[in-house]
């Protein structure tokens, strides 16, 4: 069994978790599941950075006892597990962990070869809690705050990264280190060639205001934030911690030291820590390095940086977000949306809409309408297995592929292409369903045909339930949940799988921001539906935004139509009102685009702050 350790970074608790924070715990999680539903043995990894300095200034800021401020927000970190679905196995906390601080001190002692204390004057930024170059601040400003830093001139540790340029460098271009995406990597190995600088380990105790690890035999120094958070990936393991004479402990040597992969996720911000210090700290310290590093780049909010301190921030708290419009659509946007390289821009109208369109709409349309076509035409039963009727090839085709191409999509970090291999399977089966129209099969006496149809949509609706399980493990229990015959071989009576996120949302206050549109107005209806629309009808609906199986309930409209739906009583309305959207290709040109932006353009400008 393979073994896979994936890890989240730990973020500062200075302020309560936002959506951004989200994003890599789901993508995370994503991994986790599927690695888990391949039989590999997994474990998956998240925490808080407490010994942060920003985590003290928050805290006085506040008025509030350090540790108990950091507890606060550690709490509202650790629970979003829950509301997130997450599936983490170790959450460590830096402050709190009693295997934190002996692996600290242990990998302090490792790289011991390596630690020298000497005078050093610099710019400091407390927010990222680093020394810069002037070189390094574009107008004399730190580039992630904005803010100028402080002349700092003290005595400190220093960590000999200059002795490391060569063999990171070769970890990297071999792919033993693999970094993704490429245009990450890059940035790397541009750093390493621009030259690497030993960097400072430690500060003195009195600026730390006592909070963090004292150096080992040091006290007067306490370790530098970066060196103590990045150990916390080995610390969990027992790095240092090991019984019976063994250097380190049991976890350790099965996550870390063994044969398996250790991939760690990261936001672009932190890339330098954890793609030039920690494989440098692990080469010093005589460890093996992580397998592979996936750099996500940020979220914004309504178009600007997401600030905690903003008005109304509280509404972009993961939790309560998910509280609000439930953890798969939180998730389903995170991962639909958000491209593999570029800023993505959350929105709460986004959110509902994509939830709307492809969840409600879509997916759970497709469920409905087929389960409701099972019990109308066969009893309950999904016909025996039949070969592909006539038109079915590329929805056969969309069922058939999509494990490979979730797999494939994953294995490069592409959240927005694996779901769009689950997704297509439902977007495939809404346009086979108006294709074929099973309601008139059925009219007619088409038995066979109608067979062969029914079973290729109950195929279609199992491997969708199956597919979805990484990315929206509560939706594909509802979803497998209907696909599954009773004891009595029938399915469960037709009940919705998702609800539509945008008529409750109109009861929210206008003043936080939300504006929401009908989804039902961006959809399009041209594709494979000949069927005319009925433009009255269509408009009723959206008034009435009726729910789903209210719409899959009521009959078409009398008059000219009647004809054409004349079996359209009750489940015959199954026709869908409209055609999906089907954007699946054209995230992909702009997750290409954006890739190739990032490669030719943002780079150069990017390197030119770290040279
Ligand atoms: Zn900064």
């Amino acid at each position: 069994m393979t073994a896979t350790y994936i890890t989240t970074t730990i973020p500062y608790v200075n302020a309560r978790p936002h959506i951004g924070h989200a994003l890599e715990l789901v993508q995370a999680d994503v991994l986790a599941r599927y690695h888990r539903g391949r039989g590999d043995d997994v474990r998956f990894q998240a925490g808080t950075d407490d010994n942060s300095l920003k985590n003290v200034l928050a805290a006085q800021a506040a008025g509030v006892g350090v540790p108990e401020f950091v507890d606060r927000n550690a709490d509202a970190f650790g629970s979003l597990g829950g509301a997130l679905s997450l599936t983490v196995d170790d959450f460590i906390r830096t402050s709190r962990d009693r295997r934190h601080r002996p692996g600290v001190e242990a990998f302090w002692r490792a790289c011991a070869d390596d630690l020298y204390r000497q005078r050093y004057a610099g710019l400091y930024c407390t927010g990222c809690e680093q020394f810069y170059t002037p070189a390094e601040l574009p107008g004399g400003r730190c580039p992630e705050h904005g803010t100028e830093p402080e002349s700092v001139s003290e005595e400190n540790w220093f960590f000999r990264l200059s002795r490391y340029a060569a063999p990171l460098r070769e970890a990297i271009t071999s792919g033993r280190l693999r970094i993704e995406p490429a245009g990450r990597r890059h940035e790397v190995l541009a750093l390493i060639d621009g030259g690497l600088a030993d960097f400072s380990v430690s500060r003195p105790a009195t600026r730390a205001g006592g909070w963090g690890i004292p150096v080992p035999g040091d006290p007067g120094q306490v370790i530098y934030v970066w060196f103590d958070a990045l150990c916390n990936y080995v610390t969990a393991l027992g790095y240092g911690q090991g019984a019976d004479g063994a250097a380190h402990g049991e976890a350790y040597q099965r996550w870390w030291a063994g044969q398996g992969s250790r991939v760690q996720l990261l936001g672009k911000g932190v890339l330098r820590f954890h793609a030039v210090f920690w494989p440098a700290m692990l080469l010093a310290s005589g460890q093996p390095l992580p397998t592979a590093i996936f750099v996500h780049d940020y979220l914004t909010a309504d178009g600007r940086k997401i600030s905690k301190s903003a008005a109304g921030a509280d509404l972009l708290e993961p939790a309560a977000l998910a509280a609000e419009y439930g953890a798969d659509a939180v998730r389903w946007w995170l991962l639909r949306e958000v491209p593999r390289a570029g800023d993505a821009d959350f929105t709460v109208e986004r959110l509902i809409a994509r939830a709307d369109d492809e969840l409600a709409n879509g997916l759970g349309n497709l469920v409905n309408r087929v389960v409701a076509m099972v019990h109308r035409y066969r009893d309950g039963r999904i016909p025996s297995p039949a070969p592909v009727p006539p038109g079915g090839e590329d929805l056969d085709a969309a069922i058939r592929l999509a494990g490979d191409r979730v797999g494939t999509a994953l294995a490069g970090f592409d959240f927005r292409q694996a779901t769009a291999a689950v997704w297509a399977i439902a977007d495939e089966a809404n346009r086979f369903i108006n294709r074929v129209r099973p309601w008139e099969l059925a009219r007619a006496g088409h038995a066979g045909r109608l067979d062969a149809v029914l079973y290729l949509l109950g195929r279609a609706c199992t491997a969708a339930g199956r597919e979805l399980v990484p990315f929206l493990p509560d939706a594909a229990a509802r979803v497998t949940a209907q696909c599954t015959p009773g004891g009595d071989g029938r399915l469960p009576e037709p009940s919705p799988v998702f609800r539509r996120l945008a008529a409750g949302a109109r009861s929210l206050p206008a003043a936080a921001g939300f504006h929401v549109e009908d989804p039902q107005q961006e959809q399009d209806h041209q594709g494979a539906d000949d069927r005319p629309d009925d433009a009255d009808r269509v408009e009723a609906v959206n008034a009435q935004r009726a729910v789903l199986d209210q719409v899959l309930q009521e009959a078409p409209d009398e008059g000219a139509d009647d004809a054409e739906h004349a079996g359209a009583e009750a489940p015959d309305g199954i026709a869908a009102w409209h055609e999906q959207p089907r954007d699946g290709a054209g995230d992909e040109a702009d997750d290409q685009q954006h890739d190739d932006e990032y490669e030719h353009a943002g780079l150069a400008s990017q390197l030119a702050d770290f040279m």
